[in-house]
């Protein structure tokens, strides 16, 4: 976890493993999307044994459909529950959440994608954003921290930044037109060439960079430096397992 994070008594954060969960191979085993093909009641049980180990009850959970866009919403009190127990009545097309309510916990899954935490302790706020290459590059990560200055009135340096558990620079592989709009957007810092023709692109960096450009301070963001794809023995790797795999989550909640 984030340590300057796990220094505030008032939330909670995690990011899941895949280990401790009933589901069988590809799944295996702590999956927790309903979308991947694996059974729902194995997803249902994954997302009971990971809400009780975060001390939360699920039905207080939000689990989104997320779509690799910059839509953010606000989570209030009537959104509890949204999306956990079936997709029908998740949140769609949505990517960023927002909530002052205690006790909601906002959810994030990802096999490769970003999650990237926000905490506001002065206002109590507390978001998450999935930021995969799409979101990214859209600065999804930078939108929600303006929405949570906007919106609650977040003062941007005093907002705590956590730039989660994802596919790191060493794995991920990207076209050359890719990398090329990245260094454009974020600065050659952000992708490194191998060999003169193998291009890797840094989302950490590139969330990092886009978030100090709004103000947030640079002593407030932590990165937690793990990928995905090297450790697929812990987490799942979309790209590392060919898409045939599950989906750990990321979450944050405000203590009640
Ligand atoms: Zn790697």
């Amino acid at each position: 976890m984030f340590n300057h994070l796990s220094q505030f008594a008032k939330i909670v954060h995690f990011i899941s493993t895949r280990k401790g969960g009933v589901s069988a191979a590809p799944f295996d085993s702590l999956n927790v999307s309903f979308s991947v093909g694996d059974l729902p009641e194995n997803v249902l049980e994954n997302r009971r044994i990971l809400a009780e180990s975060v001390g939360i009850a699920l039905e207080n959970c939000i689990i989104p459909q997320l779509c690799h866009g910059t839509n953010i919403e606000i989570v209030r009190v009537g959104d509890r529950g949204r999306g956990v127990f079936s997709p029908e009545n998740a949140f769609k097309e949505t990517d960023g959440f927002i909530t002052n309510v205690p006790e909601i916990c906002l959810w994030v899954t990802s096999a490769d994608c970003t999650p990237v935490f926000f905490y506001d302790p002065e206002k109590q706020v507390v978001a998450m954003a999935h930021a995969g290459w799409k979101g990214t590059l859209a600065e999804i990560a930078a939108k929600t921290a303006l929405k949570m200055h906007t919106d609650f009135a977040c003062n941007l340096a005093e907002i705590r930044v956590g730039i989660g558990t994802s596919i790191g620079a060493c794995c991920y592989e990207v076209s050359k037109e890719l990398a090329e709009k990245f260094s454009t957007a974020f600065g050659e810092k952000v992708v490194s060439v191998k060999e003169n023709t193998s291009y890797y692109l840094d989302l950490w960096e590139a969330n990092w960079i886009q978030l100090e450009k709004i103000g947030i301070l640079s002593q407030h963001i932590e990165v937690s430096n793990i990928c995905t794809a090297c450790n697929t023995d812990l987490y799942y790797s979309f790209r590392k397992e060919n898409g045939n795999t599950g989906r750990f989550c990321a979450g944050i909640y405000l203590k009640a």
